[in-house]
């Protein structure tokens, strides 16, 4: 299995479409022509920096009262003020500034993360369960209390999404400035194209005030801990409307759900340091795309669920219940051994391989696990995520498409993902990649994908 092969430096991109882009503004009938594709790009990046966001409010609006939680009837919409307002722009930025400042406390343990194109390693401090425990506790305390007035996040629900949302794009900008100005976009991650660099990130890794604040993983962390308060919160209405033993009577669904979800989030702050192994924090991009997806999809609508149920109480037979919990056991036990097996694998390649890990070598500075989940397919964790989604589809049961939206369009995006993840691989490894898919050859579903 294992091939022998010499290792060679990685040789980094260089920003070639930025050269030619210079190239081309020397010529004067070339700028006439960048104008002009300028101002037709620009409605279409507009559109497509907008519309996440209005598609999560659509949503919101579908499933506003307990009479409309469906894609057959038009929602009713509602008067401008609940689209917009400063105060919730006020809320939601120094909410995010909170978790910004909970993520920088000397909280926890500091360590070393996945080596980077420019082969440094950064250094993180683990405080992610910390700050969830702490918000879940000051959130409790204030909403039990009545410190916040009656129903003041039901009625500026949809204003907290559009608040999210200008936040977002301050965010992206002070990345992208950020970027340029310290350089970092010079690992050819940059398109050489402002929007585009704005849309979909021209650096890795952006922190300020001396490394302490990282933009990237203070997020993803953000995301995560509101998507839980969100649910919560859900769960403390119900339960202060219908008591803890009503719930448990009439919400069942609910009150599982809220639990589950909290569990996955929960996993992934105690499991910290390996998130810090994905592609998504280790790899990719930060713009506008990435912050969408961490402040606004994470929170808004992976709480979609957990809405619908406490509009549309459920209590189905026990046989849901059993086969639910049973998928997400089984889902949560893939991709929690797959993201342990690929993480322990990454960080001491040498203790693993000692101690009788199955691996390809490559020319590449990193190797190729063929052991355990990785053996089955070649995105294991794709598919125990996918499954514990299902399961919480399976909680709301079958009358509505809204609680299925989120188990289909993941699947989509995993599909997505892994097709583009498997390019990556083969442009990386060669045929060390190529020797990886004749071994293991399904992508994420055994037989199937
Ligand atoms: P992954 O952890 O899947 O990372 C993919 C990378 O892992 C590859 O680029 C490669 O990078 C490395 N790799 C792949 N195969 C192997 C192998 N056999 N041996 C060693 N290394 C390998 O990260 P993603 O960011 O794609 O996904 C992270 C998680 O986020 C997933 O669990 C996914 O399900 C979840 N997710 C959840 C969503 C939700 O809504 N719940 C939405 C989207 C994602 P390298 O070689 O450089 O290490």
């Amino acid at each position: 299995m294992e091939k022998i092969t010499k290792r060679k430096p990685i040789k980094l991109k260089t920003n070639n479409s930025q050269e030619k882009d210079n190239e081309v503004e020397d010529k004067p009938i070339s700028k006439l022509f960048m104008i002009a594709k300028f101002c037709v790009s620009l409605p279409l990046n507009l559109v497509s920096v907008s519309f996440p966001v209005i598609f999560i409010c659509g949503l919101h609006f579908s499933c506003m009262s307990k009479n409309a939680c469906t894609f057959l009837k038009m929602p009713q919409f509602p008067e401008f003020s609940k689209f917009f307002s400063w105060k919730s722009v006020g809320y939601v930025t120094g909410w995010f500034t909170f978790q910004a400042i909970l993520s920088m406390l000397p909280i926890g343990k500091l360590v070393a993360g996945p080596r980077l194109d420019d082969q440094k390693k950064l250094h993180y401090r683990l405080n992610g369960l910390s700050s969830l425990i702490f918000t879940m506790a000051i959130f409790v305390y204030t909403t039990y209390f009545r410190k916040i007035p009656e129903n003041y996040y039901k009625d500026n629900y949809i204003s907290f999404i559009t608040g999210s949302f200008i936040y977002i794009l301050l965010i992206s900008l002070v990345v992208l400035v950020h970027s340029r100005y310290t350089g970092s976009t010079k690992y050819g991650n940059s398109s050489g194209r402002l929007i585009e660099d704005f849309i979909y990130g021209c650096t890795v890794n952006a922190r300020l005030f001396d490394g302490i604040l990282d933009l990237k993983v203070f997020a993803f962390k953000a995301g995560f801990i509101s998507w839980a308060v969100i649910n919560i919160g859900y769960l403390l209405e119900a339960v202060e409307t219908s008591g803890l033993m009503g719930t448990l009577d009439k919400n069942p669904s609910l009150l599982i759900l809220v639990v589950l979800q909290l569990w996955y989030v929960l996993d992934a702050m105690i499991f910290e340091e390996a998130l810090l192994y994905t592609a998504s924090l280790s790899s990719e991009k930060i713009g506008y795309m990435f912050y969408y997806s961490v402040l606004c999809f994470f929170p808004f609508f992976c709480s979609l669920q957990a809405k619908y149920l406490f509009l549309f109480p459920r209590s189905l037979s026990w046989q849901y219940y059993i086969v639910a919990v049973f998928l997400y056991v089984i889902g949560y036990c893939i991709y929690r051994t797959s993201v342990q097996q690929k993480f322990n694998f990454r960080k001491d390649p040498h203790q693993a391989k000692v101690s009788g890990v199955k691996f390809i070598l490559t020319a590449n500075q990193k190797d190729i696990l063929v052991d355990g989940w990785w053996s089955v397919v070649r995105h294991p964790n794709y598919l125990g995520d996918w499954m514990m989604c299902c399961s919480w589809g399976i909680l709301c049961g079958f009358t509505h498409g809204i609680p299925w939206l989120w188990p289909v369009s993941l699947l989509g995006m995993l599909i997505g993902m892994a097709i583009r993840d498997d390019a990556k691989c083969k442009q990386k490894y060669g045929s060390s990649w190529e020797e990886y898919r004749k071994l293991v050859k399904h992508k994420m579903l055994p037989y199937i994908f």
